[in-house]
């Protein structure tokens, strides 16, 4: 199978959906400035860019740092090297054409000074419109090479985990763990984290999103550690909860708690159920547990090309699950001073129920 010609069909299928998608929102062009929208379009991974899909064509703006890149990376869209600005560049193109043209664009990444600049460049004849996420959207469903690759990337995170968690002992700090992880990614093929690793021992614990601090671990405390890979450009997200020493019965009543709302939520998971039915799943059983109060974020999100796009699981999502959808399944609990347990694992939506991709113990782990 030649590689470039595979990827040209799977770019041009992307786009043709995303004309499709537009096309229904009466828009006559799509402008497409956020980076891994313009990735999942064409291929392009350099960190600056703009691509314009019409009916008929598909144009990525870039300059001249990124020449070789895109000869390697891009297909699907044209290339135009700009030297005066990307804005400038979309704007001139925009004005050539004829009639009047709407253009979506991303309202809600798109900041109030670029868009000045886009419409002064394009001139009156162009309108703009208010995009509604459609490329997240089609993002949200994976093929089947998109899941192979995050497969790959979970089961990455999940050894890495396995292998750090042995090295674990009283006495180092959070950053030496988060450090410890962070090199056994890229050791593994990772390009990097997919977020800054998150270690959070003792009271910190309970900080829902704390960052690895030189604290040193101490004796009988909880450690959350949540941490992600990027592997060929796609992300995985794992959390797991471990206590140094052994825990109290009532710790090991709240670990239970969350394992089994966690359990809940995944098994209602499959094509047809509503992002908020999975959400309530976790919160019902905490709440059996009267543990819902310390439940204080959602149950989890979509995963892929970054690590938090569409699907929301959280309260009251209307949006309905699709076979293919990659998401988080992540409740927590957080008490002040005690400290905090969050379990997460990423699992693929399929017709039938969910698969897991993630697959480090969820025992309880005294070390
Ligand atoms: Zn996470
Ligand atoms: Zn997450």
């Amino acid at each position: 199978v030649d590689n470039r010609t595979g990827q040209l069909k799977i770019n041009r299928s992307r786009l043709s959906r995303l004309r499709f998608l537009f096309g229904t929102s009466d828009a006559d062009a799509i402008l497409v400035t956020h980076l891994p929208n313009i990735n999942y379009l064409c291929g392009f991974t350099g960190s600056s860019g703009m691509l314009l899909v019409e009916a008929d064509r598909a144009t990525l703006f870039t300059d001249s740092r990124y020449t070789f890149q895109c000869r390697e990376e891009v297909s699907g869209a044209a290339v135009k090297i700009v030297s005066a600005g990307l804005v400038r560049a979309v704007g001139e193109a925009l004005q050539r054409s004829r009639g009047t043209v709407r253009v979506a664009y991303s309202a809600g990444l798109v900041t109030v000074a670029q868009k000045e600049a886009l419409a002064a460049a394009a001139g009156k004849r162009v309108r703009w419109v208010r995009g509604s996420s459609e490329v997240e959207r089609l993002r949200a469903v994976k093929d089947a090479g998109e899941l192979g690759q995050m497969r790959a990337a979970a089961d990455l995170i999940s050894e890495v985990w396995t292998r750090a968690v042995r090295k674990m002992k009283v006495g180092i700090s959070e950053l030496q763990v988060a450090a410890g992880l962070e090199y056994e990614m890229k050791l593994g093929g990772a390009t990097g984290p997919s977020f800054e690793t998150i270690v959070a021992s003792g009271p910190r614990s309970a900080w829902a999103h704390a960052r690895a601090t030189s604290k040193l671990l101490k004796k009988n405390e909880l450690v959350v550690m949540d941490q992600g890979a990027i592997l060929r450009g796609y992300c995985s997200d794992m959390t797991r909860t471990v206590f140094l020493g052994r825990p109290s019965d009532h710790v090991r009543r709240l670990y239970h708690a969350v394992l089994d709302a966690q359990q809940a939520a995944k098994s209602v998971i499959r094509a047809g159920v509503t992002a908020g039915e999975v959400d309530a799943a976790a919160r019902q059983t905490l709440k059996r547990y009267k543990l819902v109060q310390y439940f204080t974020h959602s149950t989890g999100h979509g995963l892929g090309l970054e690590v938090h796009e569409m699907p929301r699981l959280a309260r009251g999502e209307s949006f309905f699950l699709e076979a293919g959808m990659v998401v988080t399944v992540e409740p927590g609990v957080y008490i002040e001073g005690l400290g905090g347990i969050r379990i997460e694992d990423d699992v693929v939506v399929t017709a039938t129920g969910a698969e897991e991709l993630t697959s480090a113990t969820r025992e309880f782990l005294e070390l």
